[in-house]
């Protein structure tokens, strides 16, 4: 496959920006039942409402060095960080993928995840509009060319969401506490909508060996909770764009 042209890699991650500039306003606001529309972005301690030079993705934050126009409170470095990982990941597929339905679906897949994991890092919560909103986008653009089929879309969600509702089912007649939340069992079947089923093992898996590397040294120290979502959420991005090498090479390696 031909390298696309810059400029569509460059437009990639300008709307990269704006998408991730969207994000964050969902990511404050979808957890808290909060419009997305109304009110216009404003500053949360002096209430000031944001002009347009305000609210260029990381721009304005850079120029205003991180701290509200008006009173000087200092605005989360999350704001410019989750617009420059969503410009990455839009200008990263289209070059890697090009203008194809692959890349349209990753973008979509991948930005939804990026919400999905700062809002489970920050709240443990993993709102619907994002999970269940990535059920139906992951099915719909399952009918583009290329996988999953809209029949594997479908497998991957049911498989996806069973799979981690049995888990959750068993682990809390196991721990006799919550294990796993509803909004991981929804995450998954979002997963498995992008990916199809064997995906959607290979995410599980892959968020496990994550989640026990980074949190079994946590959790000897502090009994914190595991917001899972995050390592769902890393494990599908992973899936999506290196499944089939991965597989691949283990296929090779071990069978
Ligand atoms: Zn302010």
């Amino acid at each position: 496959m031909t390298p696309p042209p810059i400029q569509s890699v460059i437009l990639a991650g300008l709307l990269g920006l704006l998408v991730g500039s969207f994000l964050n306003v969902a990511i404050i606001r979808l957890p808290a039942a909060m419009s997305l529309i109304r009110p216009r972005s404003h500053c949360p301690r002096c209430g000031e409402t944001l002009k347009w030079r305000h609210n260029i993705p990381v721009f304005s934050w850079l120029a205003l060095r991180g701290r509200c126009a008006y009173c000087g409170t200092r605005i989360s470095v999350q704001y410019p960080i989750v617009e420059l990982a969503t410009a990455a990941i839009w200008a990263g597929n289209v070059y890697v993928f090009g203008l194809t339905p692959h890349a349209a679906q990753a973008v979509v897949m991948m930005s939804i995840l990026l919400a999905v994991a700062v809002t489970d890092g920050r709240e443990y919560v993993i709102p619907d509009e994002l999970s269940l909103g990535g059920v139906v986008a992951g099915l719909a653009m399952s009918f583009l060319p290329g996988s999953p089929t809209p029949v594997g879309s479908l497998i991957g969600v049911l498989v996806g969401g069973g799979v981690l509702w049995v888990i959750a089912i068993v682990g809390t007649k196991i721990f006799g506490e919550d294990a796993m939340g509803g909004g991981d069992v929804k995450l998954m079947a979002m997963i498995g909508a992008f990916v199809g089923w064997q995906g959607t093992l290979l995410a599980l898996f892959v968020a496990s060996i994550l989640a026990t590397i980074v949190f079994v040294p946590l959790n000897m120290r502090s009994k914190r909770l595991v917001p899972f979502g995050i390592f769902l959420a890393i494990g599908g991005a992973v899936t999506f764009a290196w499944g089939e090498r991965l597989l691949d090479w283990y296929m090779t390696g071990f069978a």
